[in-house]
């Protein structure tokens, strides 16, 4: 299957290209620190002060795609803090990638406005995974909505179709342990047809089979706390960390485009997603909103009647629930929230058994 519908023709910026641009609009200067900074995998510029910025737009102005990722403290979430914008363009090997780090707790909101016009662009493509977090950051700190993007998480559970994998098969439902309870999906499995469990960057690279060497596999024990991206000046291993993170998705991006995964409703689609926390970001322990099944209605657009799911507050059509739950009048949950709802009860209770006899064993074998 060939790529379709609005996605702009695939086009490289070579490493070189950049350099050259570079030196001949900054006299030089910029391109000594892209010359000097590589993790071996990937060439990244860092960007802390106001006057570099402009020759960060030279090196990404006229690519109609751009790789986009955000790191940060909590990121998108109520206690969040935003701390830096990577941004990468496509290049013919990961070897040739380069990719922009900006900080932006180190320039304020009028200095990154360049930056956010590249976002905010309707003519330029934004690649991204699991996109949500990222939009919600850049709204509520710095006013600013992605256009034209196209969210690769998303990409993946719709690939699964492709893949001949149908609502309901055995697949689907299995992908949804462990992180459900077993024994609850398989006694009443049709509720559970249009549940999908999101992957992980990780993940999907891995089940896609994107060949990467031993470095990029490890990127994600590098820092399992988050706080520590507000920690400033962000260390090497930070910037190379994040660098890595723009070449994964750059090559998860390539699978996809060759695999012809990458289809003409899916902009649409991955607005909807990354823009559901706009209206507001959810707290730190809302596990109805951070959660890893997909949403519903996200990559079916919602036409027909809809009941507000009292759960998520989303208002959603009949599909969205059992028929018992469309009936009710109150405590309507939709199918995604009553899966969370049973997880959470199982959670509940493995730790009252913690608590009770210091030690549990769940026969369900879901690795809590
Ligand atoms: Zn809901």
């Amino acid at each position: 299957m060939s790529t379709t519908g609005s996605s702009p023709p695939f086009r490289f910026k070579s490493l070189s290209d950049t350099v050259a641009e570079l030196e001949e609009e900054t006299s030089g200067e910029i391109a000594k620190l892209l010359k000097s900074n590589s993790d071996g995998i990937t060439n990244f510029i860092f960007c802390d002060k106001a006057e570099h910025l402009p020759a960060v737009i030279v090196g990404l102005k006229g690519s109609p795609t751009l790789f986009l990722d955000c790191e940060g403290s909590r990121l998108g979430i109520k206690t969040r803090r935003l701390s830096l914008i990577s941004l990468g363009i496509p290049a013919p090997t990961p070897q040739k990638q380069c990719v922009y780090l900006i900080d932006t707790l180190a320039l304020g909101t009028p200095e990154l406005r360049p930056i956010f016009d590249l976002l905010e662009s309707s003519d330029i493509q934004k690649v991204v995974f699991d996109g949500q977090m990222d939009q919600s950051a850049l709204f509520h700190e710095h006013n600013v909505t992605i256009q034209s993007v196209v969210d690769l998480q998303l990409a993946d559970i719709k690939s699964r179709r492709l893949r001949g994998e149908r609502e309901g098969s055995p697949e689907q439902i299995g992908r949804l342990w462990p992180y459900l309870p077993r024994n609850k999906v398989a006694s009443k499995a049709s509720l559970y047809e249009k549940v999908h469990k999101l992957a992980g960057l990780g993940q999907a690279l891995e089940e896609h089979e994107v060949e990467l060497n031993e470095q990029q596999m490890e990127r994600k024990s590098l820092f399992s706390d988050q706080q520590r991206w507000i920690e400033h000046p962000l260390s090497r291993l930070h910037l190379q960390y994040a660098a890595n993170d723009i070449n994964l998705i750059s090559r998860l991006w390539g699978h996809f485009v060759d695999a012809g995964y990458i289809d003409g409703q899916l902009p649409e689609q991955s607005l909807r997603y990354i823009r559901m926390w706009n209206n507001a970001q959810p707290d730190d322990d809302d596990v109805y909103k951070r959660h890893a099944l997909l949403p519903l209605a996200i990559l079916d657009a919602v036409t027909s009647r809809t009941k507000e799911c009292t759960v998520c507050q989303r208002l959603l059509p009949e599909s969205s629930f059992s028929k018992t739950a469309w009936d009710k009048p109150k405590d309507r949950k939709c199918l995604v929230c009553r899966a969370i709802v049973i997880r959470v009860q199982r959670e509940n209770q493995i730790q009252d058994a913690i608590e009770r006899e210091g030690d549990y064993y769940d026969s369900d074998g879901s690795g809590f």
